[in-house]
């Protein structure tokens, strides 16, 4: 019975198995090549932020060499008055679309603008007293260097960052300070130019860093979540300071354009079919497997797989030199019960025989049909003497008395054993053997057991 369960359900084992192996290999294949997908894109992405990132520097930079040209020429003359300096002013930002305005502020307060707009409000305003600008304008003055601001929103509108350059004082050492010259950068326009984008195929991009503050400064493009997880950054250089332009890659759930949800459940599908095509073949097989060496009335082993498992034992019970026997058996006078019952009844007897043969066994012992009416037993490790008891039994149990369409009968069987010795080597000559006991059991009144050693020299 438990043999039975094993070989019905191994196949169906077998077929769970590969359908759980061709799930994990598919759903594995899915996520390298969602991974190969997911490195090319971060590469993608990290080049397109390196390639804004250097735009929006160059077009930084072309602005403020605007402040160096200016810078130059008041070094040149120590002060300059308002129609020379619109006249520098509209020559120096007639090639700059991205500037909004030049200040010049002699000692912090803003003297010279150009383009004026809202002049009268802005002239004469002390930097260093506007609130939100007082301390880069004290930082600035401190540090003798150039600082970004912003960006602020601008008067005109838009957004734009303030580059102030502090002036010192040539005569002597350059310690007395001057002044400012001020650039004030459209930067909406210079994003714009650059081509960045809030979001893209790939990624979403957010820029941080007011005030050149870095990773402290505020969030001025995009969405401050950018910054939230994993993110792929590159700094812009700006005076004073640095930008963080950061971009973060959309989860893409595709694989070549199909939702890996899909992927996963043909996959699963995929899988369940292999599996059951697996589990069917291999059950085929079994089942085919099983015919080829079963005997198809009786369900015992058939006189070929029997050969094979015999000289298999034989050689097995001659390297160890181990007692092995056989049993021959053939049913008594059953041509009468086909005569008399008919041929369903004489299967029936086999039927019954093959069982009560096999209910007699040891573990380890193997019957089989070796023809019509015939059976044949091997007994490994067993001797002459425990082959012959064993015999008694198995012809006490054939001689049963059954019930054939209402009319009883009792069956007998004559039986001949033989043991591997040195008269007994081989299959063929323990087969003989077995059968020409079996013969003297027939010839001396049948229903009885007859030994090799029984017969006649
Ligand atoms: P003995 O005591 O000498 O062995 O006599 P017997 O009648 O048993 O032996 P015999 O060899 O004369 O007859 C065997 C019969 O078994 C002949 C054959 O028709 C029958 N037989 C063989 N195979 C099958 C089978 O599969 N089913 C049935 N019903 N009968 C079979
Ligand atoms: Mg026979
Ligand atoms: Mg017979």
């Amino acid at each position: 019975m438990q043999k039975l369960t094993l070989r019905f359900c191994l196949p169906w084992l077998v077929g769970l198995i590969v359908t759980a192996c061709a799930f994990f290999t598919s759903g594995w294949l899915v996520k390298l090549d969602h991974n190969i997908h997911d490195r090319q894109d971060k590469a993608q992405v990290e080049a397109r932020i390196n390639y804004f990132s250097s735009r929006i520097q160059m077009a930084l930079s072309d602005n403020l060499i605007i402040i160096e040209a200016l810078e130059s020429l008041l070094l040149l003359k120590n002060n300059i008055d308002e129609s020379e300096f619109q006249i520098l002013a509209t020559r120096f930002l007639s090639t700059r679309a991205t500037i909004r305005q030049a200040q010049l502020a002699p000692d912090a307060i803003i003297q010279h603008i150009y383009p004026v707009i809202d002049g009268n409000k802005v002239i004469g305003l002390d930097l260093r007293k506007i609130p939100e600008q007082k301390n880069i304008v004290e930082r600035s003055i401190e540090s003798k260097e150039m600082i970004m601001a912003g960006p602020l929103d601008l008067i005109q509108g838009g957004r734009g960052v303030i580059a102030r350059q502090p002036l010192y004082n040539r005569e002597g050492i350059d310690t007395q300070f001057w002044g400012f010259i001020t650039l004030i950068i459209d930067l909406d326009k210079i994003l714009q130019e650059t081509g960045l984008i809030l979001s893209d195929d790939l990624a979403t991009y957010a820029i941080r860093g007011s005030d050149a503050k870095g990773k402290q400064g505020k969030v001025f493009f995009g969405y401050p979540s950018v910054f939230e997880d994993e993110y792929l950054s590159s700094f812009i250089e700006v005076p004073g300071g640095f930008w963080q332009l950061s971009a973060q890659l959309k989860i893409d759930n595709h694989v070549h354009g199909i939702p890996a949800s899909y992927l996963t459940g043909w996959a699963a599908l995929g899988s369940l079919i292999l599996g059951l095509l697996s589990g069917f073949t291999c059950s085929l097989l079994n089942k085919t497997y099983q015919r080829s060496i079963t005997d198809p009335l009786t369900s015992l082993f058939n006189r070929q797989h029997f050969r094979e498992i015999t000289e298999i034992e034989i050689q097995r019970a001659q390297r160890y030199q181990l007692p092995l026997s056989i049993i021959m058996i053939d049913l008594d006078f059953f041509k009468q019960i086909n005569d008399n019952h008919g041929h369903q009844a004489g299967d029936y007897v086999l039927k019954k025989s093959a069982r009560l043969i096999q209910s007699m066994l040891r573990v380890g012992d193997i019957a089989a049909r070796y023809g019509g009416e015939e059976f044949i037993i091997l007994l490994p490790h067993s001797d002459e003497v425990s082959t012959q008891a064993c015999a008694e039994r198995i012809r006490k149990a054939l001689n049963a008395k059954i019930n054939l369409r209402g009319a009883y009968h009792t069956l007998s069987a004559s039986l001949g054993c033989v043991t591997l010795d040195s008269s007994y080597t081989n299959y063929d000559q323990l087969v003989s053997g077995a059968d020409e006991a079996l013969f003297l059991a027939k010839d001396r009144g049948r229903n009885r057991v007859v030994t090799t050693k029984q017969l006649e020299p």
